[in-house]
């Protein structure tokens, strides 16, 4: 058996009829950029979650870095962040001019609720990056709630959880702007890279269309001094093929999830749910205690299952970003990155090699 961790290459064997089709139809008609695949595709995910608009950027960190900028936030402005996510949630703080504050997590791996809300409370922070982290919402509606009251703002990190809802709602509901991300490791990935900012806000909308293209507002008027950060025309062509088949690859990555969940329960410490979500398991991530790690995701590479670590060190800890760390510590995330290790989960992988990594693993406890 060789089951690689992400494989974007047998997606494409499923569906390369339809992606060849639409790359040619985007080549052919000669519009690379800002074309009307961009605008379908920025109204379609709109709607997905509820929102009045969306504009397509290159990367899911520039939807964050954008997000930001466009809340008008004052300038060296607190922003509350997780420190168990990709690098970008809290890079992008940074890059957008501003101090992330780093929280630690609770035991469904998100930011704890009641730091956040003590932050707000004592008026310690001016924003706060939501990352819905694996597959899974975070509770706003209590952050929402009080943060409102305050001027303070919320984006949200959906990079790894387009599809996810929490009690039926998508993203998008307590927040001021939702980001996605295509990366190619994305549950909808692109041939590249790319990324979007939603919201209802048509001010925001607008001054992240402005930062995407030099701060063009027409007639080769530049208004401020903004990037150069598209998506292509035939990345989001493809995106919009994809995004047919999203809820045929969330059930499968649910079904694989649960099988995991079912077999492995008392060999490892299996992912938490929180009552009222969707788990979309864009990763499925699971704790096993210290040493063992590293000779659990030994032996299973032996044996042809390619694992993964997400993540192996807190936020605060990154060397681009530790001297924003605080002097407390925060325990949870300290314990948790040295015990969290991922199993591959993707709609492709088919049944036989699904309950091959479970075997892998229960024979490993068991030798
Ligand atoms: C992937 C990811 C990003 C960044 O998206 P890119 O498209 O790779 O720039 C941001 N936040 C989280 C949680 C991610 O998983």
């Amino acid at each position: 058996m060789n089951i690689p961790f992400v494989d974007v290459g047998r997606q494409y064997k499923n569906i390369d009829k339809e992606i060849i089709r639409v790359v040619k139809d985007v080549f052919s008609k000669g519009r690379v950029l800002q074309g009307e695949k961009i605008t379908t595709l920025e109204s379609e995910l709109a709607r997905f979650h509820n929102l009045s608009y969306g504009v397509a950027v290159n990367s899911g960190t520039d939807a964050l870095i954008f997000s930001l900028r466009a809340l008008d936030l004052p300038p060296k402005s607190r922003v509350a962040v997780t420190s168990l996510s990709f690098v970008a949630s809290a890079s992008a703080i940074v890059n957008a001019g501003f101090i992330p504050v780093f929280i630690d997590v609770d035991e469904y791996y998100l930011m704890q609720e009641k730091k956040v809300l003590k932050l707000i409370e004592k008026n310690k922070i001016k924003a706060i990056v939501a990352v819905h982290l694996y597959g899974q919402m975070m509770d706003l509606k209590k952050i929402h709630s009080a943060a409102k009251k305050k001027g303070i703002k919320i984006i949200e990190d959906n990079a790894q959880s387009l599809g996810a809802t929490r009690f039926g709602k998508t993203a998008g509901y307590y927040s001021n702007c939702v980001c996605l991300s295509f990366d190619p490791t994305k549950v909808v990935n692109a041939y590249g890279s790319g990324g979007m900012v939603l919201t209802d806000n048509k001010k925001i909308s607008e001054k992240i269309k402005m930062l995407r293209y030099h701060g063009h507002v027409g007639n080769r008027i530049y208004k401020i001094s903004g990037y150069n950060s598209q998506m292509d025309e035939v990345q989001a062509a493809i995106i919009l093929e994809k995004l047919r088949y999203v809820d045929l690859w969330e059930k499968r990555r649910i079904e694989i999830a649960k099988y995991y969940s079912n077999e492995l329960r008392g060999y490892l410490e299996i992912p938490r749910i929180k009552e009222g979500n969707k788990h979309i398991f864009h990763k499925y991530a699971l704790r096993v205690t210290g040493k063992i790690r590293k000779e659990l995701m030994d032996y299973l590479l032996k044996n042809g299952v390619q694992t993964s670590i997400h993540y192996s060190l807190p936020l605060n800890k990154q060397l681009s970003l530790k001297l924003f760390a605080l002097k407390k510590p925060l325990p949870v995330v300290e314990k948790y990155t040295k015990e969290l290790f991922s199993l591959p989960i993707y709609p492709e992988l088919i049944n036989r090699e699904v309950e091959y990594v479970c075997r892998k693993v229960k024979t490993f406890f068991s030798d």
